[in-house]
C-alpha cells in the first residue's frame, strides 16, 4: 500500500471526520484536487461539490458546501461551510430545496435574490449527488 494521512474535515458544527485515509479527490474551485500521502504543502479554496475519499480500500462521500483545505505535513485538514456524510443527506429536504430554489429561479420575481437561489440549487443537487448510491 502506498501509505496514508490524516483527513480532517470541520464545519461551524465541529468535527466531522477524522481518519486516516489512502486518497481524496475535492471539489476545488479551479477544478477537482487529488491528495495522496505526502503531498506538497497547499492551501486551497474549495467549492460547492461532492468529496470522493478512500479509506481502507472503501470509497467514501462527503457533500460539502465550499470552504478551505490546507495540506501540510501528512495531513489534509478542510474547512468546509457545510459537510454531510452521504449516509446522513435526508434525500427529502434536499429534494424540496431544490425544487424551492428552482422556483425561484424560474419565477425570476424582481425580489429574488437569483445567486442566493443559484447557490441553494448547487446545495441540494450537490447533496442529491452525494446521497446516490452510485460511486463515480
Ligand atoms: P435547506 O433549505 O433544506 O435548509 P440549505 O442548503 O439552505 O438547505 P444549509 O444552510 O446549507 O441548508 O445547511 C444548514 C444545515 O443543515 C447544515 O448543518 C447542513 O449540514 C444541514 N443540511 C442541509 N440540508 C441537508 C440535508 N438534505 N441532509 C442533511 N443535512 C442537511
Amino acid at each position: 500500500m502506498a501509505g496514508t494521512f490524516t483527513f480532517h474535515v470541520v464545519s461551524p458544527e465541529g468535527n466531522v471526520l477524522k481518519e486516516e485515509i489512502e486518497f481524496v479527490v475535492l471539489p476545488g474551485v479551479d477544478g477537482d484536487l487529488g491528495i495522496l500521502p505526502n503531498h506538497a504543502p497547499m492551501i486551497a479554496a474549495l467549492d460547492t461539490g461532492v468529496v470522493h475519499y478512500t479509506v481502507n480500500g472503501n470509497k467514501k462521500k462527503l457533500a460539502i458546501s465550499g470552504g478551505f483545505v490546507e495540506v501540510s505535513e501528512n495531513k489534509a485538514t478542510v474547512l468546509a461551510d457545510t459537510a454531510e456524510f452521504a449516509e446522513s443527506i435526508d434525500v427529502q429536504r434536499a429534494l424540496e430545496a431544490k425544487a424551492r430554489a428552482e422556483k425561484r429561479l424560474l419565477q425570476k420575481a424582481h425580489d429574488t435574490d437569483m445567486k442566493r437561489a443559484e447557490y441553494a440549487l448547487r446545495r441540494a443537487i450537490t447533496r442529491l449527488n452525494a446521497a446516490d448510491g452510485k460511486n463515480d
